[in-house]
Order: structure tokens, then sequence, then C-alpha cells
């Protein structure tokens, strides 16, 4: 695989809109003009020299410090396309073995070097970006500690080198007749470590958990030495520091060995799509479903606005056509919203669990569909993040941002956060096409998943200036409306100054303990998740 160095995923995969697409964004947002896209070469050339010394286990060729300098958020995407980077850091290094991470971690403690732990470089949140600082910056890519190490099929734990993505997981568990059942949408590039570091939730959390759950133990790499965390099923002896490593956004160690809770694979899977025909109704059929869990793997709600935007993208007119002419007999029309679930298990099991959830919607006047539209969700789950690229070959930016409250709080909270989002360009006079879907769902709550696609401006500052407009309008009512600033993509340098809102001055100050515990002199990636002390200026 040749990762693309600006976008997302194979340098093969080209996704070009379809005629649908550039009508309905055309007729949204009015017709736009794509940004120029800078060349690798011309970004190379801007790299400066290396301040880290010449060592057998740091690269300092420009290219793989320009491939490391952004992470995926449309602030990195609008830096990359540009080519206005700013900061790269001075080196990367690509250990082994945790030997080698222990190695590198002591050399940057007694020079003094900043240190970032980078694992598929997925984050949406500013988490492995370089800021511009006096202290060298080396990148610490776990990318080639990608193996199985060890699985222990009776107590059904497997250990890995936390730099294994997705796939590889999947496929060497797959071999011995297991699955971790892990699925962020970013789960083709981004790793294990990187999921525990940033507190990840996979598609089908449902059944599997989110990586909380699946998350054993392991072992970090700190600057004061080894840190071994053993696997219990369960234990009361104190605090669990296994929540000090989750979402501890490299703050801590590098974690080297993640030992992870695996299930053998089920004999069947299955998606399917149900319809409501109203937002109301959706919402309590949902909450229903999701407080007497039959046993599901997903349920994600699309908002009208979402499922009108995905029948039309699907780019099937037809069979949408007959699709809609089906469901308005049964007096599901105009306001319809999609429900996609998830069901795993034997034949017998799908089968049951089909009908408790066909139940349950027919109670709120809602109607199940066959089986192709799930097995289209299933056959492009991981294709939307290729969208950004089409969408940006028209001349639009396209971004998502999420949150998770309490079932009270949802209709309040998605309501705030979309006006927030449509309202959020008026003073350029442009329109900002916004719909949302629940993609996580709890006894207690929801997350909260909400999309927004905006017109590029004339220059790329400007753009970055609506998304800046975009993104604090939002954060702001995700805060307002009791959220979290994060349900799964964590704090980064992007949260972090919505941080404070959700920990109290008493929490952010115990983090702050326990960093300058583990990282006296604020080497590993400062300014990530909870301000330092350290002056950074960040990369414009
Ligand atoms: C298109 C797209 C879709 C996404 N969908 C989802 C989704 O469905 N669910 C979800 O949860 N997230 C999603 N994300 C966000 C992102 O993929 C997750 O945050 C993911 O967990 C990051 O993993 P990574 O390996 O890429 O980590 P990176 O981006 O490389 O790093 C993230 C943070 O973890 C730290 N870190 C990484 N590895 C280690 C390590 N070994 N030791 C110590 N610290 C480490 C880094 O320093 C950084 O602070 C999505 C992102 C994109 C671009």
């Amino acid at each position: 695989m040749m990762r693309k160095w600006n976008g997302w995923g194979d340098e093969s995969n080209h996704f070009p809109a379809t005629e649908q697409a550039r009508g309905f964004l055309a007729a949204k947002l009015g017709v736009a003009k794509a940004l120029p896209d800078a060349i690798l070469e011309d970004v190379c050339a801007q790299v400066p020299p290396s301040r880290l010394p010449e060592h057998a286990l740091i690269q300092r060729d420009a290219i793989i410090r320009v491939r490391h300098a952004r992470g995926q958020s449309l602030p990195d995407w609008l830096a990359l396309r540009s080519g206005e980077i700013g900061v790269f850091p001075d080196g990367v290094a690509e250990p082994q073995n945790s030997e080698e991470v222990a190695e590198l971690l002591a050399m940057a403690r007694d020079a003094g070097w900043i240190v970032i732990p980078y694992g598929g470089g997925t984050s949406v949140a500013g988490h492995i970006n370089p800021v511009a600082m006096d202290r060298p910056v080396l990148t610490l890519s776990l990318a080639r500690m990608n193996r199985l190490l060890s699985l222990d099929p009776v107590s059904c734990l497997a250990v890995f080198g936390a730099g294994t993505p997705g796939p590889e997981v999947e496929r060497q568990l797959q071999e011995h007749g297991f699955t971790l059942g892990h699925f962020p949408q970013s789960w083709e590039l981004s790793t294990l470590g990187g999921w525990v570091a940033s507190r990840s939730s996979g598609q089908q959390s449902m059944r599997y958990g989110r990586i909380e759950q699946l998350f054993a133990g392991g072992r970090i790499e700190t600057f004061s030495g080894r840190w071994d965390i053993p696997t219990f099923p369960a234990s009361a002896a104190g605090l669990d520091l296994r929540e000090w490593i989750l979402g501890s956004e490299g703050r801590i160690g590098v974690l080297t060995e993640v030992a992870v809770r695996v299930r053998p694979i089920s004999a069947c899977e299955e998606f399917h799509v149900a319809f409501c025909p109203d937002w109301t109704r959706a919402l309590e059929c949902v909450r229903a479903i999701a407080q007497d869990n039959p046993g599901l793997s997903m349920l994600r709600l699309s908002n009208a606005e979402e499922t009108r935007t995905h029948l039309i993208l699907a780019g099937h007119a037809q069979a949408v056509y007959v699709l809609e002419r089906y469901l308005a007999l049964r007096g599901i029309g105009e306001g319809k919203c999609m429900l996609t679930y998830g069901v795993t298990g034997s034949r017998s099991e799908i089968k049951r669990l089909r009908q408790a959830v066909n139940q349950v919607v027919r109670r709120y006047g809602g109607q199940g569909t066959g089986a192709l539209l799930g097995r289209k969700w299933a056959a492009n789950r991981f294709r939307s993040p290729y969208l950004r690229e089409s969408f940006w070959q028209l001349g639009y930016a396209i971004d998502t941002l999420e949150t998770a409250v309490d079932w009270a709080r949802v209709p309040a909270a998605v309501d705030r956060i979309e006006t927030a989002l449509r309202e959020g360009l008026k003073s350029e006079g442009e329109t900002v096409q916004v719909f949302t879907h629940l993609s996580h769902m709890y006894v207690q709550g929801s997350s909260i998943y909400t999309t927004y696609v905006y017109r590029c401006a004339d220059t790329y500052k400007q753009t970055l200036a609506r998304w800046q407009m975009l993104k604090a309008a939002a954060s702001q009512a995700i805060i307002a409306s009791g959220g979290t600033i994060s349900h799964q993509h964590g704090v980064g340098r992007d949260h972090a100054p919505y941080l404070p809102a959700e920990k109290g001055v008493q929490g952010i100050q115990g983090l702050q303990a326990v960093f300058r515990h583990f990282d006296p002199s604020q080497q590993l990636n400062p300014g990530v998740l909870v301000a330092t002390e350290v002056k950074d200026e960040p990369a414009s």
C-alpha cells in the first residue's frame, strides 16, 4: 500500500463525485471552485535542516518528515493541500521493539527533545502535529511494531505490537479463529496503540465494547522506566491503572505492547436498515431498543436531512424511487429517518434479533426493509472518508464532529449543534449543509455525530478561517448542551480549550500532576490534552 501524503487511504483509491453529488452540492451551497493542490516535491523543498543528530534509529530526510507532520483533521487537510505546513518533526524513528523505544526515550530525555508518539496518524483533533519550539522534535512511529506477539485462546487474550493497524489486527487474529471486533471508520489506517491512547470507539461497540472494555493491559515505556500493566478479568485493587493509559494521548509514555480481549469469530454477521416516519418517533424507537438491548452489535439513527442526503448521494435514483414508493404506501414519507443496525451470531439468533427490532420499529410507525440496504452499508462502511477528496475536487470542504449526551438532552443538543453550524457562516453569506446521526447508543444516552459541508473560500487562509468559526460555534454548542467535547475522537490540541469545562479545576490539576510525574520536563506531546506550562505556539 502506498499511502496518500495529503489525503485519505491508498494512492490507488479514487471515488470521483457522481453527477448527482455535484448537482446536489451546487443546489445546496452554490457552485464552487477547487483550490490548487501543492506538489509533494515543493513541500519537501521547504523542510528545514534537522536539529536532531545522526543516529541509526532516526530518519531525517524531508519526505518522511512531511509524511509525519500532520494528521487528518480538516485544518491538517488544508495545510497538506496548500503545502503550508509550517512545522515539521526534526526526525522520525520507527523502532522495532520495546528496547529500541526505551533507547530513544533515554536519548530524548537526556538531550531535551520533544517526543510525539505516532500510531496511524489518523487523529482528527491535532494530536500528532509538531508545534514551533526551541527543542528538536522526534516523531516516534510504532509502524514496525505490527505483529501478534502472543495469543491465549483459553482466556481469549491477545498481545500485539502497539503499531498494528486495524486490518492486520483482524487478519492475524482470524488465522486463529478470533476477532477483536473493533472497527472505527479509520480502521484501515489507525492502530491498536492509537485506539487505546485516544479512547476510540468502533462501529460495533454495542457488541464488542469500546476500546476501554477491550484493553486488558500492556507495556508502556516511560522516561523513568518500563511499566507493565498485568491482565486481570476484574480487580478491586484500588484505582484501575489501565484508565491512566486510556486517553493519555501520548502524555505518559509510549505504549509498545497492547493486550486485548478477543472473541471467537461468530457464524454470521448482518446489517439491516429500517425507516421511521419522523425524528421524534425515531428517537423514541432507538432509545427503546438501546435501553432494552436485545443483543445488537450496532445501532445508528440518521436524522431526516442525513437520510435524504444519503439517499441522494447513493447514486441509484431508480432504486431509491422504488424504496420511497414502498415506504410512502406505509405512511413513511418526507421527514423519514433511517435506522441501521447490526446483528451477529448464529442464524437463529440473527432471526430472533431481527424480529425483535422489527417489532419495536413497527410500534413507532416504522418499517424494516429487505437485505439490500444493509449489505450496501457493510460494503461501504469504510468508504465515506474518501468522500472528502471527491468533494474537495469540486471545491467543497467536509468535516465531522461528535459528542455524547444523556438521552434527556439528545433532541435539544442535536438542534443546538446543527443550528450553530447552519448559521455559522451567515456573516459571510454562505450556506452550510448539516446533517446528523446517533452512532453509539447506551442505556444512559447516545453519541451525536454531525457532518457539515461548506464551500471553500478563494484562499486557503479564508477556508481555514471558515472552519475555525464553525468549529468554535459547534464546540460551544456542545458544551452548552451538556455534552462531552469528544465521544470518540479524543482531545488533542483542537479540543483542549474545552476540556476544563467537563473535568473541572481539580480534575485538570490532577491530570497535570500525573503527567509531571511521568514526564517532569514536559517532553512528551506537550500541549496535547491539557495545556502545559511550557510556552508553545501552534503551527499556522
Ligand atoms: C476518516 C476518519 C474516521 C475516523 N473514525 C473514527 C471512529 O469511527 N472511531 C474513533 O474512535 N475514531 C475515529 N477517528 C479518529 C482516529 O482514527 C482515532 O482517534 C484513532 O484512535 C487514532 O489512532 P492512530 O493509530 O491513528 O493514532 P494517532 O493519530 O497516530 O495518535 C493519536 C494519539 O495517540 C497517541 N498515540 C498513538 N500511538 C501511541 C502509542 N503507541 N503510545 C502512546 N501514545 C500513542 C498519539 O501521540 C496521539 O496523541 C477517525 C479518523 C478519521 C481520519
